[in-house]
């Protein structure tokens, strides 16, 4: 399957089109942005990474039940996905205080929840993705309810099978971000990405960081900590 035209180009991807209309490829790039677009930069090989782990967990989640838009790997940084018409909304699941959930509230980072958390962000760059609740999100109509419903019902299988995923590779699912897409026929599946961009990772032991704050915080080890998730998720380890 080759590119055609090129469709968007957001910060992270480029979304193609393909001779089939039901079908697009999706490029990952090492550009980094934080902060709503603020803080820019490169974090080089992320985009293979990014792109070749996204397509694991993908792979994991459809035989978990959670339809998907994966449908084939096409090299180090293109993947072919289902088109959809994604529903403007960031799906966001905590299992432990991080974030602007410790800012927004006032509370330490690392404090663990008896029961996960799902919040919503309206996905417009332009407002700087405000928080909102589901009745908002109908009173906006950026989604219906039933598929709202189907939508939370899904983000916390994610977060269940994701979880024990990562927990065997010694690694705390802390927090992460998804997005969800509908089919022509109004099916809706699971999109974008899953990676150390969208997810925030802790070593299990040390609490090190294995993800994007360590861009944000300018932590250093940025490229390091990438390629250790990766390895992990690689190797099983
Ligand atoms: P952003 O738009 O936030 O800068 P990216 O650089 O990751 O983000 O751009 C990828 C875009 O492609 C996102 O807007 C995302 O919602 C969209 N997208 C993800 N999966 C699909 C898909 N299967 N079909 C169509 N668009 C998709
Ligand atoms: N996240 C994301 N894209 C966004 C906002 C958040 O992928 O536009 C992810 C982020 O990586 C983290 C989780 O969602 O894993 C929760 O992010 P939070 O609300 O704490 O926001 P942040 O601290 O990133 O501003």
């Amino acid at each position: 399957m080759e590119k055609t035209k090129q469709l968007y180009e957001g910060k992270a991807k480029k979304v193609y089109a393909t001779d089939n209309e039901d079908l697009c490829i999706v490029s990952y790039k090492d550009d980094a942005t934080a902060f709503n677009g603020l803080k820019k930069g490169t974090i080089v090989g992320k985009g293979v990474v990014n792109n070749r782990m996204t397509n694991m967990m993908m792979q994991l989640l459809e035989k978990n039940g959670v339809p998907t838009h994966f449908v084939e790997e096409l090299s180090e940084r293109d993947t072919l996905v289902k088109k959809v018409s994604i529903v403007p909304l960031e799906v966001i699941i905590r299992n432990v205080s991080a974030g602007s959930f410790a800012k927004r509230y006032g509370v330490e980072e690392g404090i663990p929840f008896d029961r996960p958390t799902i919040e919503f962000s309206y996905k417009n760059d332009e407002l700087g993705d405000p928080l909102l609740n589901t009745y908002h999100a109908l009173a906006l109509k950026l989604a219906t309810k039933e598929e709202i419903e189907t939508i939370e019902a899904y983000a916390f299988k994610v977060n269940e099978v994701l979880k024990a995923y990562f927990l065997t590779l010694g690694v705390k699912l802390i927090d992460f971000k998804l997005e969800f897409g509908r089919l022509k026929d109004g099916t809706i599946v699971l999109a974008d990405e899953i990676s150390p961009d969208t997810c925030r990772f802790w070593d299990a032991k040390t609490n090190e960081k294995l993800d994007k704050d360590r861009f944000r915080r300018d932590l250093g080890g940025v490229e390091d900590a990438y390629k250790e998730i990766f390895k992990r998720v690689t190797q099983g380890k």
